[in-house]
């Protein structure tokens, strides 16, 4: 296997460094605009005066990260190769630089994804999280499938080394599963959730903790069905195989669930979930169609009186520290933690997102570097 090359650099004239930081480092680039991607060696990234440099311990794959794996028309639109993509991920701060007051040299941090400017309408009502000049790590400045990143200091999250990387670095996707959740009525409702991805996985337990009184997946993956079944959920729904509107009706006296957490963007999931909502229900939505939907405004949300919210991101750091709490309180995601691989078995790792047949898939970058340092 290639090695990388121990020649030391120092990562700005002026960062404070933890430990020898290598010249070079083995990324995953996405180095044409064409499918697929290329494990290489790029220059360590430079820190700049509020930045902190991480050395990855995991960075687990999300489904935008195969979006640009497999150059779909929102990636060609949007990412401009070469770019080293990734930005879920946990690691040990190994240098800041000379601004940097709030992140100690050797936390270990998760971070917050959306880089908002501070500035905008936007920020200035404090919804960061819906920036309208968002720059985000991984799609529009390098990303985390790398043994380095660095990232502004206002984006690193210090978590508790009680939690491995695996988990450490899902606290962004558990966010947005958290920020969904918490936005709608839970206490005592009849909850459903659509799509049983990562996100909607994590959502299951999050609602039983939040005070869910029955908690409904629909998801076509017999093996992500399973997996809601092993998470907690207490009516698992197949729609290739029940009337998926019927069944939660039958499971509701007929009256529908008060909420629906859309996490497919899956336009007929749409659809089922406003048909399936009680009157006065809330719907969040959280999952993003590739295209246009089509709804019926007038029976689904209308007359029902339902309410229906967006879903964008995190809260910056509400969501953060709820998340927190849920992991500090004992919820274990591990079971959605189906597969950990060396960051050289990339391609394996995004077959396995492709498949259906995983819950979160994590590369681990430095693994080499770790087992070596023991
Ligand atoms: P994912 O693609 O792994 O999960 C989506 C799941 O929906 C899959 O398991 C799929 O089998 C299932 N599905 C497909 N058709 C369905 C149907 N008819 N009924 C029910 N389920 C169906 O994605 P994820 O990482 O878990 O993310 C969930 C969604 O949230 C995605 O659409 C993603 O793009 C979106 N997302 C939104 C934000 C945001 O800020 N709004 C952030 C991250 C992800
Ligand atoms: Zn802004």
């Amino acid at each position: 296997m290639e090695r990388t090359s121990t020649t030391l650099t120092s990562p700005s004239t002026s960062a404070r460094m933890a430990q020898p930081i290598p010249a070079r480092m083995r990324a995953l680039l996405k180095a044409t605009p064409a499918a697929g991607a290329e494990l290489t060696e790029v220059a360590v990234p430079e820190v700049g005066p509020r930045d902190v440099l991480i050395k990855i311990r995991a960075a687990s794959i999300c489904g935008t990260d195969l979006h640009i794996y497999a150059w779909d028309a929102w990636a060609s639109g949007r990412v401009k190769p070469p770019l080293v993509f990734g930005h879920e991920f946990a690691g040990d701060v190994v240098a800041v630089g000379p601004e940097v007051t709030r992140v100690p040299l050797g936390a270990y941090v998760a971070a917050e994804s959306h880089i908002a400017c501070n500035h905008c309408h936007e920020c200035g009502h404090g919804l960061q999280h819906i920036c309208r000049r968002v720059r985000i790590i991984g799609v529009d400045r390098p990303g985390a499938f790398a043994q380095y990143i660095a990232i502004p200091e206002q984006n690193a999250w210090i978590t508790s080394r009680r939690f491995p990387p695996e988990i450490a670095t899902i606290q962004e996707p558990m966010g947005n599963a958290v920020h969904t959740t918490l936005s709608a009525p839970i206490a005592g409702s009849v909850v459903a959730v659509f799509g049983a991805g990562p996100i909607g996985l994590f959502a299951v337990p999050i609602s039983r903790a939040a005070g869910a009184a029955k908690i409904i997946t629909v998801e076509p993956s017999a093996f992500r069905l399973q997996l809601a079944g092993t998470m907690g959920s207490d009516i698992l729904i197949n729609p290739l195989q029940d009337n998926v509107v019927h069944r939660i009706l039958e499971e509701t006296e007929g009256e529908g669930v008060d909420v629906v957490l859309e996490m497919s963007g899956n336009p007929q999931a749409i659809a089922q979930g406003l048909q399936a909502l009680r009157f006065g229900g809330h719907v969040s939505l959280l999952g993003i169609p590739t295209r246009p939907v089509e709804v019926d405004l007038a029976d689904g949300v209308i007359f029902k009186g339902a309410t229906v919210q967006g879903i964008s991101g995190r809260r910056i750091f509400e969501t953060w520290y709820q998340t927190r709490g849920f992991l500090d309180s004992g919820m274990d995601l591990s079971p959605i933690i189906t597969n950990q691989l060396p960051l050289e078995e990339f391609a394996t790792a995004f077959d396995l997102v492709r498949s259906g047949n995983s819950g979160k898939v994590v590369l681990l970058p430095n693994l080499e570097c770790d087992e070596i340092s023991g």
